[in-house]
């Protein structure tokens, strides 16, 4: 009684806090929201985003670990914008860098940068500022080998750091700190200087790769002494993940894209993958003659006309850019509701990074890979001199060929995740069944097994299909329903009926061998009650639905409605 009295007297204490203080707010929420909505232009957090900046602002030191395009930039430029003083950014490429001033420039928020390529007076400028208390900027963006050779650059951040001017430093690309990592960079083993010198500076590492181990070392180089870690979800929710064979004969993969995009994606922006520079000519010319409004886009042509294909499908001008791998950085449009990959990529990470370009604004959008038994080795030849290149195909082969689990749980896996099968929510093939009325089908299947009983007959699971598609003997088939299902539908079918119950197995043995035959199941007798419905999951994209040709295969497709007036996802 005590126990039950003392939690009631604690729900009570809860909920009177939480309505008299909805949000127990910290002292810049207010303020983090009002930037958000007026300087950011965005009207919510994503996952972890405010979880990242509240610690952050509380002065802890934070990695960061978020998927490429779900905005770990944010985490530091809204803490900028709320802060006094200004938040140094440490980033590995002046090309980055360039990106991030020229969108803080469009949203009025004062930035400087320093890198190789800033003219002295320019640095002048911005060395003398950072000890200025009047200087308006909010964020000063470096390279790492500035860090690593500039003293004049230190000293002027001991400075501002002595005047309470220095109120974050933020790490981007983090991992290049680690020689395990995939992308080390020299110039970043020096950045333990930083907490060294202003230990009392909350630091804040970002990263969309990186392994706990990675990020061990790390935090040794930078001499973080205890980081908190967020790792966000690799799980993208609104992606739809699909893979379809690609015949190794008679490739039609070209003709199947251009239907999809001329009827599913009908007006909508999209990218289709390829393979090599003239894969994106041909593929890109035969869609065109399709009637498809596509460009190619490769790293062989030359400045001005990539960055017109890029602007033109920018503003909505072109509808499919083909591009290699080369369409890549800097790639930043919200809308692309499809990313078709023509072959498959080098790696999960490759496939995770170039598909991931769908659906940045949350809303659905699909991604659908072309397999091809000999695309394997075009590129099992390219990536030969990479170390672990073969591994790493192996892997995105996997993910293609498996047919048993879900894309999601391949993708999360591979990147160390904890994989719950809820997480997919139906958005891939694989799980992607539909749920199909299959009672009169039962009840036909149960009249030829019946039938055969009652002739004394034993009839193999092969029999039973065949009499059941009227391919048995005349005779008989004038005495039971035939079907028009395909083979591997009527095949799928009696297994369901086997594995719920309204067939059972029936063995026969003689002294060379054991016969499998069907036989009536305990639930047989159910069939005949009018009320009584069976239903089963069928998968929409079957092996044999992707074999086929395109029309054979909307054939099947409007067949596979009649025959069980089920809805397909479009
Ligand atoms: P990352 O560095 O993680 O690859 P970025 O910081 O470059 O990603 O952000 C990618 C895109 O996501 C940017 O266009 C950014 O404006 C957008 N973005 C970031 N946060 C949000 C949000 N809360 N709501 C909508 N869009 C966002
Ligand atoms: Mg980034
Ligand atoms: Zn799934």
């Amino acid at each position: 009684h005590n126990i039950l009295e003392l939690t009631i007297l604690l729900y009570c204490i809860l909920t009177c806090l939480n309505v008299f203080f909805p949000n127990l707010d910290f002292s810049w929420s207010t303020e983090l929201e009002q930037n958000l909505k007026d300087v950011f232009q965005l009207s919510k957090f994503r996952p972890l985003q405010l979880k990242a900046i509240n610690l952050s602002m509380s002065g802890k030191d934070l990695f960061l670990v978020m998927p490429t395009g779900r905005g770990k930039s944010l985490c530091y430029q809204l803490p900028a914008v709320c802060s006094e003083g200004f938040t140094l950014v440490v980033t590995p490429l002046v090309s980055l860098m360039e990106d991030q001033l020229m969108y803080l420039k469009s949203i009025d928020v004062e930035a400087v940068s320093l890198n190789a390529s800033s003219s002295k007076e320019h640095a002048k400028m911005v060395l003398a500022e950072l000890t200025d208390s009047k200087a308006p900027f909010k964020l000063l963006y470096v390279t790492p080998e500035k860090i690593a050779k500039s003293k004049l650059l230190m000293s002027r951040l001991e400075k501002a750091y002595n005047a309470g001017r220095l109120s974050r430093i933020a790490v981007d690309e983090v991992h290049c700190c680690s020689q395990w990592g995939h992308d080390f960079r020299p110039d970043y083993k020096l950045l333990g200087i930083l907490k060294r010198q202003f230990p009392k500076v909350p630091l804040l590492g970002l990263t969309a790769t990186a392994t706990g181990s990675v990020l061990k070392d790390c935090q040794k180089i930078l001499c973080v002494p205890e980081p908190i870690t967020l790792t966000a979800s690799f799980n993208r929710t609104n992606l739809y993940y699909e893979v379809r064979l690609k015949d190794s004969n008679s490739d039609d993969s070209v003709s199947d894209i251009s239907a999809l995009i001329k009827e599913r994606y009908k007006d909508q922006s999209g990218i289709v993958y390829v393979f090599s520079q003239k894969d994106a000519e041909t593929v890109s010319a035969d869609l065109q003659k399709k009637g498809v409004n596509a460009s190619p886009y490769h790293a062989n042509m030359n400045p001005e006309d990539k960055s017109q294909v890029h602007r033109k499908w920018a503003t909505n001008k072109i509808q499919v850019v083909v591009a290699t791998v080369a369409f890549g950085m800097g790639i930043d449009k919200a809308d692309v509701r499809f990313v078709i990959h023509h072959t498959i990529s080098k790696s999960i990470e490759n496939y995770y990074q170039e598909s991931g370009r769908a659906g940045r604004d949350d809303k659905p959008a699909d991604c659908i890979v072309y397999f091809g038994f000999n695309d394997i080795f075009r590129i099992s030849t390219m990536v030969v001199m990479e170390n672990v290149g073969q591994q790493k195909l192996l892997t995105m082969v996997d993910y293609c060929q498996n047919v048993d689990r879900c894309r999601r749980s391949v993708i999360a896996v591979h990147f160390d995740e904890v994989w719950d099968d809820e997480g997919c929510n139906e958005m891939c093939d694989v799980c992607h069944y539909i749920t199909v009325d299959i009672t009169q089908h039962a009840k036909d299947v149960v009249q030829i097994v019946e039938l055969a009983g009652s002739l004394d007959e034993k009839l193999t699971p092969l029999k039973v299909t065949e009499a059941w598609m009227g391919k048995g003997p005349a005779k008989r088939r004038k005495m039971i329903q035939t079907t028009t299902l395909s083979r591997l539908e009527v095949e799928a079918i009696i297994t369901s009926l086997l594995l719920q119950g309204y067939l059972s197995e029936d063995f026969s043995f003689t002294p060379y061998t054991t016969y499998f035959y069907l036989k009536l199941g305990g639930k047989a007798p159910l069939l005949k009650n009018q009320s009584h419905s069976i239903t089963m999951k069928m998968r929409r994209t079957g092996l044999d639905a992707n074999t086929v040709s395109t029309t054979q295969q909307t054939v099947q497709e409007s067949f596979r409605q009649e025959a069980f007036g089920c809805i397909s996802r479009d």
